[in-house]
């Protein structure tokens, strides 16, 4: 972590919750952080939750009693968007349309998406665009299968995903934020070991400082939890989690924010 750098907690809710469930969800994050600390988390705390639910937890988020009464801000993201901004699109959500819900941020290019809906790295770059082009922070995820780490091209295949962003963002590409998510990590309790992920995460660097991005936070994600995200997080390249599983219970995910606060406010 570089306090130069944003540093991100999101959690991805991916397809669960329920309106009960979410508001708990929401209160029980605000009330663990309560119990830790008083002061506002000093990085960013982002939920990304399913399209149908964003209205309700904005809403929720700017009411609750809960949330209003503890120092920790809540941002809201969703987790895909449309390469279009209206029309002909069955099933599909513009970014605008997000925007009215609420959201600050859209995950784009998850590994479940390519993986389950075919979107190529060229989707994947015009959902950047589309996101930033409503003022949506867009998380480009990029991540190696274990078959491609094990054939020595993990670098190879997240540079080339990241290259088919900042390649059509060009200067745009500073605004981005982006997520190192190795697909044999997800949902498998399997983490990259700290200097796994910097090793991967250093050159995602050296690629954004190519292409005039440098400033750009890069999350880690893959079975991030309470135990590791101090490690994880100690590492200079890594800026902050995307967190599957861990977001969904509130002391776990909190106990991420307390670590990314720690180690941003340094030693006293
Ligand atoms: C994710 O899906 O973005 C993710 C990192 O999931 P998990 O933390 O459950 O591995």
């Amino acid at each position: 972590m570089n306090p130069n750098r944003p540093t991100i907690i999101a959690g991805n809710w991916k397809m669960n919750g329920s309106r009960a469930a979410n508001a708990a969800l929401l209160d029980g994050i605000g009330q663990a952080w309560s119990a830790l600390a008083h002061q506002a988390p000093s990085c960013q705390v982002l939920v990304c939750a399913p399209t149908v639910y964003l209205s309700q937890i904005s809403e929720h988020i700017q009411s609750s009693v809960q949330i209003k009464s503890t120092s920790i801000a809540i941002h809201l993201g969703a987790q895909d968007v449309s390469t279009q901004s209206s029309g002909a699109y069955t099933g599909e959500c513009a970014a605008g349309m997000l925007k009215e819900a609420g959201c600050s941020h859209v995950i784009v290019g998850h590994s479940e998406r390519r993986q389950y809906h075919g979107e190529t790295d060229t989707t994947v770059a015009a959902k950047a665009k589309a996101a930033l082009a409503q003022g949506l922070q867009p998380i480009v995820c990029v991540g190696e299968t274990l078959a491609q780490r094990d054939a020595g091209q993990a670098i190879t295949v997240v540079s080339a995903q990241l290259k088919a962003v900042t390649d059509l963002l060009q200067t745009d590409a500073a605004r981005i934020a982006v997520a190192y998510e190795p697909v044999w990590a997800i949902g498998t309790g399997r983490t990259a070991s700290p200097e796994q992920a910097q090793e991967i995460h250093a050159a995602l660097r050296n690629a954004l400082t190519s292409a005039r991005a440098a400033g750009v936070p890069i999350l880690y994600g893959g079975s991030m939890n309470a135990a590791n995200a101090q490690a994880l997080l100690s590492q200079p390249d890594i800026d902050g989690g995307l967190i599957g599983g861990a977001s969904l219970k509130p002391a776990d995910f909190t106990q991420i924010i307390s670590a990314a606060h720690a180690l941003r406010a340094g030693p006293h």
